[in-house]
């Protein structure tokens, strides 16, 4: 399967970055130890990204996803793993939460984004945000259920947010 390439709105910069990390994923695989395991689906274009962790002292030691599905799926997922991993839980889901309201169209902090950048242009399409956002919906929950595991006797996870 070629897989569906970015629409036009993305710059040609982006398009190639996207283009990029969709053909050479970057941390690609499942951890054997792992703290979170965890696969979401975005049925609406058969995306599916599952998402392995390593959690040490509070940050993301090392990270790894499985997925298949579109260009803009594949390469958040992949560009996703290079923007957190080694970075503590608390700024990994700031950027998550970043980048979710990049992608529905709020402004984006452009430092902290980085590479993600490129899939701003996904903003510009309503059946794409739900691409763009699947590796981050998994992470968001995958390290919910990681710090409530760690902030013990704290109150139930689910109510974070
Ligand atoms: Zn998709």
């Amino acid at each position: 399967m070629a897989g569906n390439d970015p629409e036009p709105h993305f710059d040609e910069l982006y398009r190639d970055l996207i283009l990029d990390h969709y053909r050479m994923p970057r941390n690609r695989g499942v951890l054997d130890v792992a703290d979170v395991d965890l696969t979401q689906f975005n049925p609406v274009c058969g995306d599916e990204v599952r998402l392995t962790a390593r959690i040490v002292d509070g940050a993301v030691a090392e990270i790894a996803f499985l997925g298949q599905g579109c260009s803009i799926s594949q390469s958040s997922a992949s560009m996703m793993t290079e923007a957190i991993r080694g970075r503590s839980l608390d700024h990994a889901i700031r950027v998550a939460q970043g980048f979710r309201a990049m992608i529905l169209g709020e402004d984006a902090d452009e430092a902290m984004m980085g590479d993600l950048m490129a899939l701003q242009g996904a903003s510009r399409y309503p059946t794409r945000v739900k691409c763009a956002v699947l590796a981050w919906d998994t992470l968001q929950r995958a390290l919910g259920g990681a710090r409530g595991r760690e902030d013990v006797g704290s109150s139930d996870p689910d109510s974070a947010g």
